[in-house]
């Protein structure tokens, strides 16, 4: 059962001021699962979250993750910026990106950021662009598939991401003779993971190749990241993993692998974007159209480009319609967007409860890879993010894209001059 962390009369009040479609975030929940993180790793002095910008990146959202204690893990120059203008700096933030632009790396250095390289050949790109700082980390790729048991939880050897164990291990000795003091290792192997066991699994894999490579290079591992692929159970049927259980995993390897060889006084980073806000987002959405052809249809004023997940990898996610919460689910639907897109759906023969034109949905779990993924397809301007506060207010933390906004790009020239807004 998953019940929306907002009420229809909530909605009712909401609507009045912020026109749906909008995504809705609950300041209660994020504060709280941020905390429960923390105490799930306080055995591990040196823990932080470094919260991966790209799944939300919202200023006052990332403000509140600041206040919780965490940083930020960027990939890209305006996360970078986003970071500094909210005063993350040096070791605040975690810069782990692939297929890296120069100008990307020198910023971050200039932050101070924590850099983690993604290859080998970087090396020597970061040397050239803007020296070698005396702290950094790799991405480890151990090829082949990560399983679980006998299950097969991702297929890193298909990965694009990282370094073989071969050529990490000659890139610390590489990064030691140009002057690196202190190294990390970073790893993701698996997304949305709904099991206690990826972290605990994942930290034996990085904790024994760290013995190995320091016994092999002498580098001083002062860093383990353990990055993001915790998941959060999108079906109602699904449990939700028990975050205090992971973190007694992971401190059983490391009082197993790292505490024997030395290395106690290793920090435990994590990189989570999904299950730090992903149930904490909502999208908002009123019914505008019922349509019965061969199939039922629910014609919402949202679309795809305010929720891509479902369009693009068929992704579950839940729907409530506010009011109706109790009421018997017994009408099959497909709920759909307004795209020329056939995928434009966010539920495919869908059971809920008899639905009528003027009512609300809410689409659960869009906390995160939720707005951030939108994009503009059909001219569809992207919507409102909205802050229900723990006092209960609500905040408007993104306004919605205008026409302006949409023309903004062609500004430069006088083709469009006669746009009537
Ligand atoms: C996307 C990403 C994350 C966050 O992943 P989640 O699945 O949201 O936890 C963390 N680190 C890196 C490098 C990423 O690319």
């Amino acid at each position: 059962m998953k019940t929306p962390f907002v009420t229809l009369e909530q909605v009712e009040e909401l609507v009045k001021e912020y026109p749906t479609p909008f995504h809705l975030y609950d300041e209660k929940g994020i504060r709280e699962n941020a905390r429960k993180l923390k105490e799930a790793f306080s055995w591990n002095k040196g823990f932080r979250e470094y919260f991966a910008v790209k799944a939300t990146p919202n200023p006052f959202l990332l403000k509140i993750l600041q206040e919780e204690g965490c940083g930020t893990d960027c990939s890209s120059m305006t996360e970078l910026m986003m970071s500094e203008a909210l005063g993350f700096q040096n070791k605040d933030i975690m810069f782990s990106s692939n297929v890296t632009p120069e100008e990307e790396y020198v910023k971050a250095k200039e932050l101070g950021a924590f850099i983690n390289l993604d290859d080998f050949t970087h090396i020597e790109f970061l040397e050239r662009t803007c020296g070698i700082p005396e702290t950094i980390f790799c991405r480890y790729n151990p090829g082949g598939f990560f399983k679980l048991g006998t299950d097969i939880m991702d297929n890193p050897g298909d990965a694009k991401y990282g370094f073989t164990k071969e050529q990490l291990i000659e890139g610390f000795k590489i990064l030691k003779s140009k002057g690196v003091k202190n190294f990390g290792i970073h790893s993701f192997l698996a997304s949305n993971t709904v099991t206690n066991e990826y972290y605990p699994m994942l930290a034996k894999v990085l904790f024994e190749l760290a013995v190995e490579v320091k016994e092999k290079t002498g580098a001083d591992i002062k860093y383990i990241n353990l990055s993001g692929g915790v998941g959060i159970p999108y079906k109602p049927d699904q449990e939700g993993n028990d975050i205090m259980e992971i973190g007694i995993g992971v401190k059983k390897a490391f009082e197993e692998i790292l505490v024997p060889n030395g290395m106690g006084d290793v920090s435990i980073f994590t990189e989570l974007g999904r299950f730090m806000l992903a149930p904490y987002g909502c999208l908002v959405t009123k019914v505008i159209h019922q349509k019965h052809i061969y199939k039922e249809y629910i014609g919402v004023d949202a679309c795809a480009v305010n929720l891509m997940r479902p369009a693009i990898y068929g992704a579950y996610h839940h729907i409530s319609v506010l009011g109706k919460e109790d009421a018997a689910c017994d009408f099959k639907y497909d709920v759909t967007g307004s795209l020329c897109e056939n995928n434009d759906k966010f539920a495919i023969d869908r059971m809920l409860p008899k639905i009528n034109i003027g009512d609300y949905l809410v689409i659960h779990d869009t906390g995160a890879h939720g707005f951030a993924m939108g994009y503009n397809y059909n001219g569809k301007l992207k919507s409102a993010e909205v802050l229900l506060k723990e006092d209960g207010s609500a905040q408007l933390i993104r306004r919605k894209e205008t026409p302006e906004d949409y023309f903004a790009t062609f500004d430069f020239c006088d083709i469009l001059k006669d746009v009537k807004y």
